[in-house]
């Protein structure tokens, strides 16, 4: 037991986060930690958080907030959850890490078995990543590696709707919106992919066949150069939080198949039930030839990400030379992550999720309308456990942050748009909670 051969050097008491943050630490987090989406000289305020347990997050000012966002798309079944928390302790216990080169392990295998039994048919290969943004680089790299391996070295570029959001590395942003996708400052150094129209006909209403026409167009075009289609089915989320219609992407899987371009659906936002379906895919019913999954797939403990394809692409892409897919994080396959993702699909093959996320949908859609009466607002949308309020005007996240915190809410939004997707434990007082925050706020 090495344990014993070494001193404890610290009082472990400062690894913790109970202690209380001080000026001298408020001071070093503005001058030295970048903090998502803020400026390094002029930052936006941050709260002190203490603790985290079921739908409730603790700040050190000893303020309760019911939490809005499940720390973007992935605390789904809340914080501090026991079986999370003992799948997590138990693998320590074994082993945290090994490579993935030349070594395998059970948590990697049942959780690549669970992937493959619960997404769309025909998606039967599994790489598994270090993060959303990475699947999505190995997605793209896998439909470029796929057709290079054909022979066919014209198709290189992708397509896809405007006001789309798939990441931060380089392939990524390529995709993402050009105009509020975040990057544009990088467009110069950025492959210039082809954009089509957002989709406009919504998720509820009657589908206006026009809608896929600009697409139609492009790919019939562009289809020789293009390798591969990308979107996030049903739900633009951080590209304008846009809920479309499914017949769309049932059209975006019918193109791809006529145009010989691979469809790959980002999922890694809508995933694990979300929407309603435990993969948006399924309002449409199509199975895309690439999916990305991400977020939730933790439950929210640890950044994991994997990359589904079918047998076809897995064929295609390691036929000829070089026989191999050109990609392999250090991180790969964690075993801390699997175990804990295995834990977390375990509570979602319970099947709970489907009347919490229902029960959310109703509520948010007889609680959010009311924000409709106010001058401030356009919009009101909602699916599954999505609740979106779009404003006419840009917020001031600052300033209405403060007034969320008040109200023992946390909510942050982003551009016009003030939005919740909270755990789907949540009780319906908390949920109304967050409802009338919104209201108040914006009001
Ligand atoms: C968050 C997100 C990503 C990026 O995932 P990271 O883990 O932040 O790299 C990609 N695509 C979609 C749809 C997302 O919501």
């Amino acid at each position: 037991m090495y344990h014993d051969n070494i001193v404890n050097p610290t009082n472990n008491k400062n690894f913790t986060s109970d202690r209380i943050l001080n000026n001298q630490d408020l001071h070093f987090d503005q001058q030295h930690i970048w903090h998502p989406y803020t400026s390094a000289i002029n930052p936006l305020p941050c709260y002190q958080v203490t603790k985290a347990d079921g739908v409730y997050i603790h700040l050190s000012s000893g303020e309760k907030l019911v939490d809005g966002v499940s720390s973007w798309w992935t605390a789904i079944h809340g914080y501090n959850h026991p079986a999370l928390n003992d799948a997590l302790k138990a693998q320590v216990d074994d082993f945290s890490h090994v490579m993935f080169g030349g070594l395998t392990h059970i948590p990697a295998i049942d959780l690549c078995r669970t992937l493959i039994d619960l997404t769309p048919e025909g998606l039967d290969r599994v790489f598994l990543a270090d993060s959303g943004s990475v699947s999505v680089e190995v997605a793209m790299k896998m439909a470029l590696q796929y057709w290079a391996c054909q022979g066919n070295d014209r198709k290189k570029r992708f397509i896809t709707p405007r006001n789309g959001y798939h990441g931060d590395t380089f392939a990524a942003m390529s995709v993402c919106d050009p105009i509020n996708g975040m990057h544009n400052i990088f467009t110069g150094t950025l492959t210039q992919q082809v954009f089509a129209p957002a989709p406009q006909t919504r998720f509820d209403k009657q589908w206006n066949e026009d809608d896929v026409k600009p697409l139609e167009d492009l790919i019939s075009k562009h289809h020789n150069e293009l390798a591969g289609l990308i979107i996030e089915p049903i739900v633009q989320n951080a590209g304008g939080m846009r809920i479309y219609h499914p017949e769309y992407l049932k059209r975006c899987r019918q193109l791809c198949d006529d145009y010989s371009i691979l469809l790959i659906c980002d999922e890694i936002a809508t995933g694990f039930g979300r929407t309603g379906k435990l993969f948006a895919c399924e309002h449409a019913d199509i199975s895309p030839d690439i999916m990305c999954l991400g977020k939730a797939l933790t439950g929210g403990y640890i950044s994991l990400a994997a990359t589904l394809c079918s047998e076809d692409i897995a064929q295609g892409v390691c036929q000829g030379e070089p026989g191999v897919f050109m990609h392999g994080p250090t991180f790969m396959g964690n075993a801390l992550a699997c175990s804990v993702a295995n834990a977390s699909l375990s509570l979602i093959q319970q099947g709970h999720w489907q009347q919490q996320v229902a029960a959310i949908e109703k509520q948010l859609n007889s609680e959010l309308v009311a924000c409709l009466e106010l001058d401030s607002v356009a919009d009101v949308r909602v699916l599954g456990a999505i609740g979106v309020v779009e404003c006419k005007a840009p917020i001031d996240v600052a300033q209405l942050q403060k007034i969320f915190v008040k109200q023992g809410v946390w909510i942050r939004p982003f551009g016009k748009l003030v939005y919740i997707m909270p755990p789907y434990i949540i009780t319906p007082e908390q949920l109304q909670q967050l409802t009338r925050g919104i209201y108040q706020a914006l009001r």
